[in-house]
């Protein structure tokens, strides 16, 4: 029996009209375009590209904290199915408690006029999960020491922690809600490397924890290799490759993938050789390029690749690619 996908994302469009023009169709800027990808329960999904590739769109569209042009997104966790589509207001309500999200900056995230008890519980209050003061104030205590935080500092500020800190009260403001599908974007971005490590191992050590599924959003792909078992790259709203870390790690298919993990700091000397630099900027996703996206970078284009949108296709299993010379490049380097 195959194993039936948390969420499930089916050809989704995410387009935003960018306002009025006299003469013709209005421009249009599409952020997330034509992507298909299932999230298994339990899993640390990673999904990486440059600034500017949809992957923060992409991520609040699950969310349903931005609308959806086409396309579909189901999510079912075994006790409650809904398509975000047509999802209900009631629903609508009920799966703002299942799936949530770790902001980036914890230093904008968190109000400074708020003490730590009292914005670790909002969320319970707003969405009236708790009936009493007490079941609010067990709750946040349980929460607080699953994400390390000493339990005197309820009672103290934001501005008193450190960035780390800080990032551990916002993911205890996240998680006391007891969702099921957490999507953290850039969450460890904003911090010194050494925390980051921490910051990391606390997520992994979560997910296990209380059963979550995430989505870890990251344009750096030495972070996601830490942390996820399966990773997705998009470029320009698109996914271009798709695999098992490891696989993805070991074997890339797509030029742009192998440009990304080249560009990952290495001790080894020789490896400064074989790297593939990534030369130019992204382009405007209001004009994207003809046929393959990236065809503008790619070192390995072709004719053809201006002309014709690469199929995306299983090379083997759970390893997808969208380049016309997958195969051959693949054996080429
Ligand atoms: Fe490069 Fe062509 Fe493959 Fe696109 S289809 S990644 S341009 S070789």
């Amino acid at each position: 029996m195959t194993e039936t996908p948390l969420v499930h994302i089916e050809n989704l469009n995410v387009e935003f009209p960018l306002g009025r023009k006299l003469l013709g169709k209005p421009p249009v800027l599409k952020a997330v375009n034509g992507v298909s990808m299932d999230i298994m329960p339990g899993q640390f999904y990673g999904l990486v590209g440059e600034s500017g590739s949809g992957k923060t769109t992409l991520g609040r569209a699950i969310l349903k904290a931005v609308p959806i042009s086409s396309g579909k997104i189901l999510f079912d966790d075994g006790k409650v199915s809904y398509d975000l589509g047509t999802i209900s207001q009631p629903d609508l309500k009920n799966y703002r408690k299942l799936a949530q999200l770790i902001f980036q900056d914890p230093y904008a995230a968190l109000s400074p006029r708020m003490t730590v008890r009292d914005i670790i519980a909002e969320p319970l209050e707003v969405m009236e999960i708790t009936k009493s003061r007490e079941e609010t104030d067990e709750r946040v205590r349980e929460i607080a020491s699953k994400c390390r935080l000493n339990l005197e500092h309820l009672r103290r500020f934001p501005h008193a922690f450190s960035g780390g800190q800080r990032q551990r009260i916002s993911i205890a403001r996240t998680l006391v809600c007891n969702p099921d599908f957490v999507v953290a974007d850039e969450s460890v971005a904003a911090l010194d490397v050494s925390i980051q490590a921490d910051i990391l191992n606390l997520l992994k050590s979560l997910q296990s924890q209380l059963g979550l599924t995430f989505m870890f959003i990251s344009h750096d792909l030495s972070v996601v290799t830490h942390i996820c078992d399966h990773v997705a790259v998009m470029y320009l709203g698109t996914l271009v490759e798709s695999a098992p870390t490891r696989k993805l790690f070991s074997n890339p298919r797509h030029p742009y993938t192998k440009a990304l993990l080249s560009s990952i700091p290495s001790l080894d000397p020789d490896d400064s050789k074989k790297a593939q630099k990534l030369e130019g900027e992204i382009p405007s996703p209001v004009n994207p390029p003809s046929g393959c996206k990236f065809h503008t970078r790619c070192i390995f284009a072709e004719d053809r690749c201006q002309r014709e949108v690469p199929e995306w296709r299983e090379l083997s299993q759970n390893h997808a690619v969208a380049c016309h010379f997958a195969e051959k490049l693949a054996s080429a380097s």
